[in-house]
């Protein structure tokens, strides 16, 4: 595993499974975050469950006969060896989206993982979350593990910007602004690209409000999730601002 593994304490041992086994998660919770949108909490039955923050599991299912698998960023911190969440939208006409929204509590899935290496750089410096809708989810698996602890982010700088189109849909809100309230370096920026009568917040683009954040400064990293235009205009803004590859991290979900 690489090196930030050793930074979060985390021997990824997993019974000695590689992430390639088969596993069984049993659905325990299944909550509503908007009209389109859940938060499902999972029971791995072949625990214990390693992962990193920021990683993502494979779920498979039937579909008239064929095998489908789609990738899910798990939404928590490493907790219990045992459980982890994920935040799901429903895609219209999408198979597996619906499927899993649709799984009744108590239900299993088979899964494999846990894979990808969008995780904290090791060591952490001062560092930017971007995310728009359920790209949230790794943001959330990172940021929890991060303020878990005081030595995993004293001295450092952290910014949240979360953009969504309406205001239902930002997932984790009073999580977050909780987290900005007990964590004077923890900053959180959640904007709105689309008309919200009330809305008082801020507006726009997410990248539009990371450029101001950067500024002139390259010494930071940058930590982005969601769909691939918003990746792609983001990075696009970083390395127009002189910024190292190495220092922006992305995960694509489409
Ligand atoms: C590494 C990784 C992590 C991911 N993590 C999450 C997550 O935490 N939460 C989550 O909800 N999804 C996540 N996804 C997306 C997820 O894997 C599926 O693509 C998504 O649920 C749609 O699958 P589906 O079978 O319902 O739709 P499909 O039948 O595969 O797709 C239907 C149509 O929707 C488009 N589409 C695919 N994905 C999306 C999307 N996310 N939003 C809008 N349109 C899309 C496709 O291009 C296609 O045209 C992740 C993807 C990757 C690669």
């Amino acid at each position: 595993m690489h090196r930030i593994g050793v930074a979060q304490g985390k021997g990824l041992e997993n019974h000695g499974m590689s992430p390639h086994s088969l596993l069984t998660a049993r659905l325990l919770e299944s909550v509503p975050l908007s009209s389109q949108t859940k938060h499902l909490l999972f029971e791995v039955q072949e625990a214990p469950f390693d992962f990193v923050a920021g990683q993502f599991v494979s779920m498979k299912a039937l579909k008239e006969g064929r095998e489908i698998t789609r990738a899910y960023s798990i939404a928590s911190a490493p907790r219990d060896q045992r459980t982890f969440d994920i935040c799901l939208n429903r895609v219209p006409n999408g198979f597996f989206s619906n499927y899993l929204c649709d799984l009744e509590e108590g239900a299993e899935v088979q899964f494999h993982g846990p894979h990808g290496l969008f995780v904290l750089r090791n060591p952490v410096r001062d560092s930017v979350f971007i995310a728009t809708g359920t790209g949230i989810a790794p943001m959330r698996s990172m940021l929890d593990w991060l303020f878990a602890e005081p030595t995993r982010h004293e001295g450092r700088q952290f910014w949240l910007v979360f953009g969504t189109r309406y205001s239902e849909d930002l997932y984790y809100n009073e999580q977050f602004l909780e987290m900005e309230r007990k964590h004077p370096n923890f900053h959180y920026l959640a904007t709105l690209s689309r008309d919200n009568p009330g809305w008082t917040g801020a507006r726009g683009y997410v990248q539009e409000h990371v450029a101001k954040i950067v500024g002139e400064r390259q010494d930071m990293d940058a930590y982005i999730c969601g769909l691939r235009d918003m990746v792609q205009a983001n990075r696009d803004m970083l390395k127009g601002a002189g910024w190292d590859r190495k220092s922006i991290l992305f995960e694509r979900f489409d």
